[in-house]
């Protein structure tokens, strides 16, 4: 075992502090990771204060992973040190189920294994990416290209893939509409990545606080939701909205947006259960959908075209004793868009 620092939440709501933490030995199929960069996503928060149940403590958060592989073990193909990589929001899988066959790993009939608050194989609690290293099994890790600095790509580990993946399951692409709601660390990697498919794109946001980074990184239109005028002017028209929201939100009034046959991709994690009006589906035959991260192969797939197309999220570098303040501001919806963690200053 090896022993490295990390940031850990010591019990639910508690601030975040410095610690060390085991990491395992190389094994035949691992690859230590020097972790370079470690983005914040709202799901950390959730998860520290258990808005989403019963979670596993200490909690070492994290799963916007960047870094360079220091260690290979004997049966790694893929990897070789210095190998820039990284790591997103699991570390494990069946890998036999019809799922995991298809390369939907995230929706393993056994679970897929967290890459922090859950078991690995072994029963051991997993541990993030606020730390110095991780070791993890090759096929579960990414490549991260060439043209993309390492930290402003750690997000893309979760929010790029987060939205990505029901971007191109519900077609995004040209002569599509596609509404993002909420101009967060998810909104803001939907907004870039829907323009780059070639769909036409407008951001829902609670004010037009964040309208100039909005178009700036390629939506059309942006409006506020605090504007009730704004879901009379836009009735009916998207073929797909976005919801990128942490909080619950009236789904109703957001069908409303949708042309007949349009789809609510739903990927925010509210912590409360959200009602829905079942007219506001029937009547142009809607779609609510969810969506979870994205598979391995995605992931990479993802990468290689932010890579193509040289996106990456706009960040804010912190150093580790300041993620408590940064969890502060995500939760008041203050930040642009995403924190990343230096993670040589732990
Ligand atoms: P974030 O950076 O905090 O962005 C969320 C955005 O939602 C905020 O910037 C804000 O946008 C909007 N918002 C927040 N509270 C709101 C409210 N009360 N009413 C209306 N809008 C509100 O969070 P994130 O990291 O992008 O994550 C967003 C959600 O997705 C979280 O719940 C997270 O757990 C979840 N998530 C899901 C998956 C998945 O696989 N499905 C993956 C990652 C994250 P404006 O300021 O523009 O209004
Ligand atoms: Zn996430
Ligand atoms: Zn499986």
């Amino acid at each position: 075992m090896t022993s490295v620092a990390a940031y850990a939440a010591p019990a639910a709501k508690a601030p975040l502090e410095r610690t060390t933490i085991e990491r395992r030995p190389v094994g035949e199929n691992d690859v230590r990771i020097e972790i370079a960069y470690a983005g914040i996503c709202h799901s950390d928060i959730h998860q520290v204060n258990e808005g989403w149940g019963e979670a596993i403590f200490p909690m070492v958060p994290g799963h916007e992973i960047a870094g360079v592989v220091a260690e290979v073990g004997p049966g790694v193909t893929r990897y070789a040190v210095g190998d820039r990589v990284g790591v997103g929001c699991f570390v494990g899988s069946c890998r036999t189920c019809e799922f995991c066959r298809r390369g939907l790993e995230q929706y393993c009939t056994s679970g897929m294994i967290g890459t922090y608050n859950a078991l690995d194989e072994n029963g051991d609690p997993t541990y993030g990416g606020y730390s110095e290293q991780i070791v993890v099994d090759e096929a579960y890790v990414l490549r991260i290209p060439d043209a993309l600095p390492l930290d402003a790509a750690a997000p893309l580990l979760c929010a790029g893939i987060t939205t990505y993946s029901p971007l191109r399951y519900w077609g995004a692409g040209p002569g599509k509409r596609v509404a993002v709601v909420g101009m967060g660390g998810l909104g803001h990697m939907g907004v870039q990545l829907a323009r780059a498919m070639g769909a036409e794109v407008t951001v829902l946001s609670q004010s037009l606080r964040k309208k100039d980074d909005g178009l700036r990184l390629g939506a059309g239109r942006y409006f506020a939701t605090s504007d009730p005028e704004t879901f009379t002017e836009l009735a009916g028209a998207f073929d797909i909205v976005l919801s990128t929201v942490s909080a619950p939100l009236d789904m109703s009034a957001y069908l409303g947006l949708l042309k007949t046959d349009g789809v609510l991709a739903n990927v925010g994690a509210p912590e409360e259960p959200v009602s829905v009006n079942l007219f506001a589906l029937m009547g142009g035959r809607k779609k609510i959908a969810g969506s979870l991260i994205g598979g391995i192969a995605e992931t990479q797939e993802m990468l290689d075209f932010c890579g193509e197309h040289g996106i990456t999220a706009e960040i804010e570098l912190i150093r580790a004793d300041e993620v408590n303040t940064a969890y502060d501001r995500v939760a008041s919806s203050d930040v642009r868009f995403r924190f990343v963690i230096d993670t040589a200053t732990i």
